[in-house]
């Protein structure tokens, strides 16, 4: 029976060719980039360099999901630490997601800004909303409501309470840390 070039278990049916022999599905999602890249051609020594270097993958780069307000903000409990997703959206600048540890956040807080403007010869009250991520050595702002709104209107009464459930989670999550 055909053996994996690389763990030896015996493969069957389920099997992934190269140029010395066969690998099997668990090697081969492994030594393929998670199925992303063919190994036909590559031989048996090119494979295992291939695992060498999935496996000394840097940790903690992972992110799991375990509570997420919108698209906004997501938390991972396990791993301790939030992502932002930055959405260009929410950021008004271009960001990739990034990720921090809980312990790296320093304060956050909602900040409103208010003004008065004449809209449709009414003198109205406006305001914007964000929350202001303090990290060890910068800052980040999530814009829930960049361009000036209307305050009494229910978009902004909606993004209100949402700012605030970032900040009380943040406060949470900081908190279980903790203890
Ligand atoms: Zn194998």
């Amino acid at each position: 029976m055909k053996k994996c070039l690389i763990c030896s278990t015996p493969v069957k049916w389920i099997k992934f060719k190269c140029a010395d022999g066969y690998v099997c599905k668990q090697c081969y999602e492994k030594v393929s980039a998670n199925f992303t890249q063919t190994i036909k051609t590559k031989t048996k020594e090119e494979l295992l360099a291939m695992l060498k270097d999935a496996q000394s993958e840097p940790a903690g780069t992972s992110f799991e999901i375990s509570r997420k307000i919108n698209q906004l903000i997501f938390f991972d409990d396990k791993n301790q630490q939030i992502c932002l997703p930055n959405h260009k959206k929410y950021t008004k600048e271009n960001l990739k997601p990034e990720i921090y540890s809980f312990t790296e956040i320093s304060n956050c807080q909602v900040v409103e800004e208010q003004i008065e403007r004449l809209v449709k010869k009414k003198q109205q009250q406006l305001g914007s909303i964000k929350v202001v991520l303090s990290l060890e050595n910068e800052t980040r702002e999530i814009w829930l409501i960049p361009n000036y709104i209307n305050r009494d209107s229910m978009a902004y009464k909606t993004m209100r309470s949402l700012a605030a459930n970032i900040v009380a989670e943040i406060k949470q999550s900081k908190e279980d840390v903790a203890c």
